[in-house]
C-alpha cells in the first residue's frame, strides 16, 4: 500500500516488554511499547506524525513550521526541537491566560528560542485557526514561507505516523512469534488512535483498537476519527467503507477535565511507578492506563491474549506537576 513520504527523525523501532508484575497481579498480558522512548528532545508520540508533516512542509520550502498546543504540550516541544534541528523557525501558539515562569516543555521551547504567542483559554478555543493563518500571512508578507501543522499533527498527513507504528508492531510479532489482539493508546486530538485504525482497516490485522479520550468525549472523537482516516484515504487514493461504531472510544477518564488531575490518578501514576519503574504522564499516558487497569479489572478484554498498551510519552509534563503529589 503506498503511504506518503517521511524524513527520519524519531529512534525506531520502539522497544515492545511485557509488564511482568502487573500481568500477574490482573491475570492478563499486558505489554507496552515505549514510543516514550523515541528519543529525548523528540520524545514521545508527536514526533512519529512530524515525520510526515515536516516532510511535506520540506517539500514546500517552508522556513518556518507553526504549530500550537496547551503550554505544557508535547507536540509543540517536539516541533520546536525538529525545527531547530533542521534549521526552520518555529512559531508556536500556546494556551495560557498569562506568560508563565517556563517550565516542563515551555522551558524546552525557551531553549531553542521558538517564537511563543500566548493565547488565553477563550482566544484558544474561538480563534486558533484564524490565528495561526493570521501569524502565517504575516511571515509570507515578508517573503517567508510558513508551513501550518494543526493541533497534534492529527490530520491526513500527520496520521501516517501512526499508521507506520502499525508496521512496527506487526514486524514485531512476525520476528517473536506473539500476536497482540487488542492495541491500547490515549485519546488527545484522535491521530495516533487514527493512523492504528487505518492499517488495521487497510491491511485487515483484526486487531481491536481501543481508546481512552483524555478530553471532550468519545462521540466527538468517533467523529474527528471518521474524518482523519478519510482525508488519509483520500491521500493514498482509496476508499475503504467502514463505520463509526467500529471506532472503539471508552469514555470515563477524563477526570477533573484536559490537563487536570485528581488525587487518585496521581496515587495511580505513583503506584506504576512503584511496581514497574515506568513513569506515566498526568496529562495522557496515567489516564489511559488507568482506564485500562479498571477495564480489566472488570473483565472487559478477558477474550484478549495479549493486550499492547503504548506509552505516548509526556515526562516532561510531569515535573511541572510536583506540588499536585502527596508524599
Ligand atoms: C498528544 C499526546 C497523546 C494523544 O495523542 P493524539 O494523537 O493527540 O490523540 C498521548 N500521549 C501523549 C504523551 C501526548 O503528548
Amino acid at each position: 500500500m503506498k503511504i506518503p513520504k517521511k524524513i527520519n527523525l524519531a529512534f525506531l523501532p520502539t522497544p515492545v516488554y511485557k509488564i511482568e508484575k502487573l500481568s500477574k497481579e490482573l491475570n492478563q498480558n499486558i505489554f507496552i511499547k515505549r514510543d516514550d522512548l523515541t528519543g529525548v528532545e523528540f520524545s514521545g508520540n508527536k514526533i512519529r506524525k512530524l515525520e510526515y508533516a515536516v516532510f511535506q512542509a520540506l517539500e514546500e520550502n517552508a522556513e518556518v513550521l507553526i504549530t500550537c498546543g496547551g503550554i505544557q504540550s508535547n507536540h509543540a516541544r517536539a516541533t520546536a526541537m525538529v525545527a531547530a534541528k533542521l534549521g526552520l523557525k518555529s512559531h508556536l501558539v500556546l494556551r495560557s491566560d498569562s506568560i508563565p515562569y517556563p517550565k516542563g516543555n515551555h522551558l524546552l521551547d525557551m531553549l531553542v528560542d521558538a517564537e511563543i504567542t500566548y493565547l488565553s483559554q477563550n482566544e484558544f478555543q474561538n480563534n486558533l485557526e484564524f490565528k495561526m493563518e493570521e501569524i502565517k500571512k504575516e511571515y509570507e508578507k515578508k517573503g517567508i514561507k510558513a508551513y501550518i501543522i494543526p493541533l497534534g499533527a492529527s490530520n491526513g498527513i500527520g496520521n501516517f505516523g501512526y499508521y507506520n507504528c502499525m508496521d512496527e508492531i506487526i514486524e514485531y510479532e512476525n520476528k517473536n512469534n506473539i500476536t497482540f489482539d487488542t492495541v491500547i493508546c490515549t485519546v488527545g486530538s484522535g491521530g495516533t488512535f487514527s493512523g492504528l485504525f487505518l492499517n488495521n482497516l487497510i491491511n485487515k490485522h483484526n486487531k481491536k483498537i481501543i481508546g481512552f479520550n483524555v478530553s471532550n468525549d468519545s462521540d466527538y472523537f468517533k467523529e474527528k476519527i471518521e474524518e482523519i482516516v478519510h482525508e488519509s484515504m483520500d491521500l493514498m487514493n482509496i476508499k475503504i467503507e467502514f463505520s463509526k461504531d467500529d471506532i472503539e472510544i471508552i469514555d470515563g477518564y477524563v477526570g477533573r477535565g484536559y490537563a487536570l488531575n485528581t488525587s487518585s490518578e496521581l496515587e495511580f501514576i505513583k503506584k506504576i511507578a512503584k511496581s514497574e519503574g515506568i513513569i506515566l504522564d498526568p496529562v495522557y499516558t496515567a489516564k489511559c492506563f488507568k482506564g485500562m487497569y479498571e477495564n480489566i479489572k472488570k473483565d472487559r478484554f478477558k477474550d484478549s491474549t495479549n493486550i499492547l498498551f503504548i506509552h505516548t510519552g509526556g515526562l516532561f509534563g510531569l515535573f511541572p506537576k510536583a506540588d499536585e503529589f502527596d508524599f
